[in-house]
């Protein structure tokens, strides 16, 4: 197909139903073909062929898109995971190709004492599939999405060219690829930022009652930046109502004392819970989850998750209106936390108009057709809702 030998661009049907497919088990698109190659030529000549004949041609790596994000209906899937190597780490950068996972980059960043700033709440994600979104983290706070932290990308471009872009250098490119959705340029080597990496982490499970005591120490945490890592959830509290926790971390290295910057929090401090761990396993800390869920089944089954960033006068209202019914189930997760659009400077990340928004990230597993499509349906209403108060999707 397009000239190339049948093991490169891949048109068997398992080949072309893995690229239908994705974590969310929602959206099925198939592509009619399936780029497979560690050649960046290849990329490129395969973006130009399609392009003059019209044909979409879309990056995918993990697949850990929950919307079809890296599908490509009628089109060819360029498969991202043959790219993978971690070329280079300095106190300062790492250079990597666009298809290592963020857990690569940290398992050769680490012995070296230094980490990327920001770090999804999973590492099995991809470099090129978190930097198309935006990546957010508990350290956005600080340091906004992981799309701020780059400061080199070599990519192709929707016209087939291989160029070098930076924030000096063709920017246009840069700002596109960025937050593009693998719709505006394929990324083929990132160079990230890296900071010194702390070797251990204390951390605080604040809980709350009350939804508004809740965001207000958010708020308050978030400002003053006491902690380095900040998220927080909402959970059933089991009665019909809602219980609220802060996630808060402070990271250290020994013999130098763990911070404990908690005055003047309005939590249910008999409840709160602490520990510490290295920050290896702070950073991986989704890892146990995730193998419990694999071996008991919900990790594959459908994801209909929804993602918005409210602005902060909105985000009482809506969450108390989003939380009344709500069905989780026994592994959904909502999370909800602050970050400061000051940190942000992707433009293709959109953040509503607003200097604090809050993330929430509703994500339920649906264990039947029924479940999905009445999730489906809900999370349609919940956007309005969400749209309706000036909130932006995330991941759309
Ligand atoms: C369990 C789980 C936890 C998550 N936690 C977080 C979190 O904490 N914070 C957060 O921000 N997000 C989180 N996400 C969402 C995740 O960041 C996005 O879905 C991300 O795009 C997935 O990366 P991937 O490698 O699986 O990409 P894929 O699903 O393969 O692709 C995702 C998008 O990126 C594009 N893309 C992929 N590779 C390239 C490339 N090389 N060049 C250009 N475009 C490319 C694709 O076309 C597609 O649009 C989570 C998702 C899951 C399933």
């Amino acid at each position: 197909m397009l000239g190339f030998p049948d093991d490169v661009l891949v048109t068997d049907a398992a080949a072309l139903d893995w690229a239908a497919d994705d974590f969310g088990h929602v959206v099925r698109q198939r592509p009619v073909g399936v780029l497979r190659t560690t050649s960046a030529d290849d990329v490129a000549a395969v973006v130009r062929l399609a392009r003059a004949r019209g044909l979409a041609v879309v990056p995918r790596a993990e697949g850990h898109s929950t919307g079809g994000q890296a599908q490509a209906a009628g089109g060819i899937v360029l498969d991202m995971t043959g790219f993978r190597a971690v070329h280079r780490v300095t106190a300062e950068h790492a250079v990597v190709d666009a298809g290592a996972r963020w857990s690569d980059v940290l398992a050769a960043t680490l012995p070296l004492g230094v980490t990327p700033p920001v770090l999804t709440d999973y590492l099995d994600l991809s470099v090129g599939g978190t930097l198309s979104v935006g990546g957010l983290g508990g350290a956005s706070h600080h340091f906004g999405a992981q799309t701020d932290n780059v400061v080199e990308l070599l990519v192709v471009t929707p016209d087939g060219e291989r160029v070098t872009c930076s924030p000096t250098f063709h920017p246009d490119v840069f700002d596109a690829v960025r937050a593009g959705r693998g719709r505006r340029g394929v990324i083929l080597r990132a160079t990230v930022r890296l900071v010194p990496a702390h070797t251990h982490a204390r951390c605080f499970r604040l809980r709350y009652d009350r939804l508004a005591d809740f965001l207000h120490d958010q708020r308050l945490l978030m400002a003053e930046r006491r902690f380095d890592h900040l998220e927080g959830r909402a959970k059933p509290d089991g009665v019909g109502g809602w219980g609220f926790r802060i996630d808060a971390t402070a990271y250290f290295t020994p013999p130098g004392s763990p911070p404990e910057p908690l005055d003047g929090l309005r939590d249910r401090r008999e409840a709160a819970e602490v520990d510490t761990v290295t920050y290896r396993h702070f950073a991986n800390r989704m890892a146990d989850d995730v193998a419990a869920l694999r071996v008991l089944g919900p990790w594959r089954w459908p994801h209909p998750w929804l993602n918005v960033l409210l602005p902060d006068a909105a985000a009482e209202a809506v969450l108390a209106e989003s939380l009344a019914g709500l069905v989780v189930g026994d592994t959904g997760v909502v999370l909800v936390y602050p970050v400061p659009r000051a940190r942000f400077h992707t433009p293709g990340l959109r953040l509503p108009d607003s200097p604090t928004a809050f993330l929430l990230a509703l994500l339920r597993t649906a264990d039947s057709a029924s479940t999905l499509r009445a999730m489906v349906e809900h999370n349609h209403a919940l956007l309005r809702l969400c749209s309706a108060s000036g909130a932006t999707t995330y991941l759309p």
